[in-house]
């Protein structure tokens, strides 16, 4: 069974004896989206911003008082009875600490994560389903990020001078180990992987993974309608563990071209190295970051550690602290991550189009990623919030791909 696709728009078609115009193509694409449908998507992802912008504030002020009541010092002290292992404390804090805070923000939690979603109908779960991967997912963080602080703290005890370097060498260490385990231990936690079998779609993705380089014997498909509608795919692991992977809403809800479009997208990713480059970047930010959080770490414990009960920046009884610096620091340089990441989308976006030849495919797509993301927002909204090109970016994109291409669409 094949999905049609978005048939395609008056003034997205060449016509004999009319220039092809890829702003009005563009517009004519735009237009196919029922106005409610505009309007659900546009409060879905402008609520997102105000959603960020809490997050971070309740997330500081929850560090501040964990630290004001004594709670943490609270935590580090019974850590500290349970074992004479200084790894170990930092670990057995680090449990109570993400398990305490988990509870704290339930409600938020529930919120987004849970009746949000279902007001746009994004969601397919229902509570119990939900929560059922919420402790899945807490119970990755235990012990993912238990190994994480307790690395990391391990390094600001042994280089107190020098840790925001050697802390940044682990940090991209562990990082890259988690892309490394990530297909193969944490995805098949939440969902299920198979090998694409349809051969009318497997076999043109694999050729175009072929013609650009790419040695792939599978297509993979993760059963991502467990948790929601969104149409999506990625490149995920890391050396031999690295795979393109499609959902099966994409495969289920998009027509045979937008797959085509999407897993070019895709390849790019891979083909551009998109992965290694991402780590390269993350050194810088994180170096960036560590420098910074040891400088006014050492600010602030100066100022009210005592009062606190915060003996160095080696106790793990700071870590509120930490988290509060490093929640601000993202809050005033996210614009130039998320540019970043929508920089190397953008990559991928023109590779795709290169690859597959589907502009009208890619379109479609396009639109369809509309229903969790805004379609057509202002050039300083899209700097800001934008992980990846918005839709209008990516429907000209294609339009200006397809004006230059007239010649493949002439009758023979
Ligand atoms: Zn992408």
């Amino acid at each position: 069974m094949t999905v049609p696709g978005t048939p395609v728009p008056a003034a997205a078609q060449f016509t004999p004896g009319v220039k092809f115009d890829p702003h009005a193509a563009t517009n004519a694409y735009l237009a196919t989206l029922p106005a409610d449908k505009r309007a659900a998507s546009d409060a879905y992802f402008e609520g997102g911003y105000w959603i960020g912008l809490f997050d971070s504030l309740v997330t500081i002020a929850l560090m501040i008082v964990l630290l004001k009541t004594g709670l943490s010092r609270g935590m580090r002290n019974w850590a500290e009875r349970i074992s004479k292992r200084r790894w170990i404390q930092t670990f057995l804090y680090f449990v109570q600490f993400i398990i305490l805070t988990s509870i704290i923000v339930f409600p938020f939690t529930v919120y987004v994560g849970y009746f949000r979603e279902h007001q746009y109908q994004l969601s397919t779960q229902n509570f119990s389903q939900w929560l059922g991967d919420e402790a899945k997912g807490l119970a990755v963080s235990i012990v993912l990020g238990g190994l994480a602080v307790t690395a990391l703290y391990a390094v600001v005890r042994k280089f107190p001078r020098t840790w925001n370097v050697w802390g940044t060498v682990v940090g991209v260490l562990l990082a890259t180990f988690g892309i490394l385990i990530a297909p193969v231990f944490i995805v098949p936690l939440f969902n299920k992987v198979t090998p694409l079998t349809q051969p009318d779609l497997r076999e043109p993705i694999l050729s175009m993974a072929r013609a650009n380089g790419i040695e792939a014997n599978d297509v993979f498909v993760v059963d991502a309608s467990r948790q929601s509608k969104r149409i999506s795919a990625n490149v995920s692991g890391f050396g031999s563990t690295m795979r393109i992977t499609l959902n099966d809403n994409l495969l289920n809800r998009s027509s045979p071209e937008s797959i085509r479009a999407v897993m070019g997208h895709e390849m790019g990713h891979y083909v551009l190295n998109h992965v290694y480059k991402g780590l390269l970047f993350f050194s810088v930010v994180i170096v960036v970051m560590f420098s910074f959080l040891k400088w006014a770490y050492g600010r602030v414990l100066a100022r009210w550690g005592t009062g606190w009960g915060i003996r160095d920046v080696g106790d793990t009884a700071g870590l509120p602290l930490a988290v509060a610096i490093f929640t601000a620091f993202f809050l005033v340089t996210g614009p130039l991550l998320t540019t970043y990441t929508r920089v190397t989308e953008a990559e991928a976006d023109m590779f795709g189009l290169n690859a597959s030849r589907e502009p009208d495919g890619f379109a479609q797509a396009a639109l369809q990623l509309s229903e969790y993301r805004k379609l057509d927002p202002s050039p300083v909204e899209e700097f800001l919030f934008f992980d990846h090109p918005s839709g209008r970016a990516r429907i000209f994109a294609s339009m200006r791909w397809k004006a230059e291409h007239e010649a493949d669409y002439l009758p023979r």
